[in-house]
This record gives structure tokens, C-alpha cells and sequence, in this order.
């Protein structure tokens, strides 16, 4: 099977389309979750309890909210340049089983950036403290309570990419809408280093366009 949808890929010149209200909206609820950590030799993740009415709606699609990792450093590039690290939030519309992917850059704050106290930061520190799963033992699996609006951006996510690609692990299926917001989670390293202990998944290497379009909802060279 030739596979030519491919993530991730390189964020740059991208063709800027005005999206219709309401092309990305998001539905998370605002109460904290439970997510059940799950933790091997290839990185953590956060899997959420199957709730259809936390969702993200994309082209009025429902994709229903299912996990979160990071990988460190970025898979996609913003205009070449690798970030120190990337979210993956994934949405799975329950009919189809097609994934929506929203991606979130964390790059390193500038100087003057007060410490955060936010939930980022405590994040890594509960998920450094959370041993890797025993194979083969019946042990409970550890609970993390997450807001995952406390995830996002302060600029939130008006601004975005878009293009159609794959999963960017084994068996890389390219039935994956991702969207990935065009400003970052700015952190302090030492912010940055907990969750990169935390999460220490690799990162694919950039895979070509061919012939996909990558879409903007804002003009790129505009002032972030
Ligand atoms: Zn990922």
C-alpha cells in the first residue's frame, strides 16, 4: 500500500483559508477529568474514560476526546524549526473510527516568564513519580486528574494549522485530521524538563507533503 499521507510534516506556507465559524470548536466540558495513566518503555500517556459528550467538533464532525502524550523533541516543525515539545490531544469520531489530532508546541518562555504554578508543571512531576507498568502483574493503574483546557495556549486556539495525514507510530494509518495550533505552551526549562522526563516518547522524522494542501486560518505573516 503506498503511503503518501504521511505525518508529521514540516508547518510552512501553508495556503491561508478563511474557515467557516465554527470549523474547530471544542467540547471538554470544564470539570477536571480522570485519566488513567499508562506508562511503558516508550513514554507515557493519559487515556480518558470513553465520554461522547467531551468532544472536539471539526467541519461539524465529532471526534470524542480519548488521550493525550507528548513527544519529545516536536514531530512537526513550525517553519523548520523543532520545538523542544509536543502535545498530542486525540479525539476519535465513534462511528468511523477516524482520529483527530490536535498538537500543541511547548517551547521555552522567554526571560522574565514568571514559575508557573499551573497544572502543566505538576503534570510532570506526578507523571516523573509513576513507575513504568509491571508485565504481567496485576497492579491498579494510576488516575491523574487533568483539566485539559489547562493544556492549551494562553492565545487558545483560534489559530491554526491543518492538513490530513497518519498516525505518527506503527502501523502509521492515514486516517488522522490533524490540527495543530500555531502558538505555543511557553514554559521555563526546568518547566519543560519535567514533562520531557516524564514523556520521553521519540519523534518521528518529517515525512513529504506530496500532493496534500497544508491550511492556515491565519496569515503567517502577521505578528504573533
Ligand atoms: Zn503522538
Amino acid at each position: 500500500m503506498p503511503y503518501d499521507q504521511q505525518s508529521p510534516i514540516n508547518l510552512a506556507n501553508p495556503v491561508v483559508t478563511v474557515s467557516a465559524p465554527g470549523a474547530l470548536s471544542i467540547h471538554w466540558g470544564t470539570g477536571p477529568l480522570d485519566g488513567i495513566v499508562t506508562k511503558d518503555s516508550h513514554g507515557a500517556k493519559v487515556v480518558f474514560p470513553l465520554d461522547p459528550s467531551r468532544y472536539l467538533s471539526l467541519d461539524g464532525h465529532r471526534f470524542a476526546l480519548r488521550s493525550f502524550h507528548f513527544h519529545h523533541p516536536s514531530e512537526h516543525l513550525l517553519n523548520g524549526r523543532q520545538m523542544p515539545l509536543e502535545l498530542h490531544i486525540v479525539h476519535q469520531d465513534l462511528s468511523t473510527c477516524a482520529l483527530a489530532v490536535l498538537g500543541v508546541f511547548f517551547d521555552l518562555a522567554d526571560t522574565g516568564h514568571k514559575k508557573s504554578k499551573a497544572f502543566v508543571e505538576e503534570l510532570g512531576k506526578k507523571l516523573a513519580g509513576i513507575e513504568p507498568e509491571a508485565k504481567g502483574k496485576d497492579t491498579i493503574p494510576p488516575i491523574i486528574r487533568v483539566r485539559p483546557s489547562d493544556l492549551l495556549p494562553s492565545e487558545g486556539h483560534a489559530e491554526y494549522f491543518r492538513y490530513e495525514g497518519s498516525l505518527t507510530t506503527e502501523p502509521f494509518t492515514e486516517t488522522v485530521s490533524w490540527v495543530v495550533l500555531r502558538h505555543p505552551v511557553r514554559r521555563t526549562q526546568e518547566e519543560l524538563s519535567g514533562l520531557v522526563g516524564a514523556f520521553h516518547s521519540e519523534a518521528r522524522g518529517i515525512q513529504p507533503l506530496n500532493r496534500r494542501f497544508l491550511l492556515a486560518n491565519f496569515d503567517p505573516e502577521s505578528a504573533e
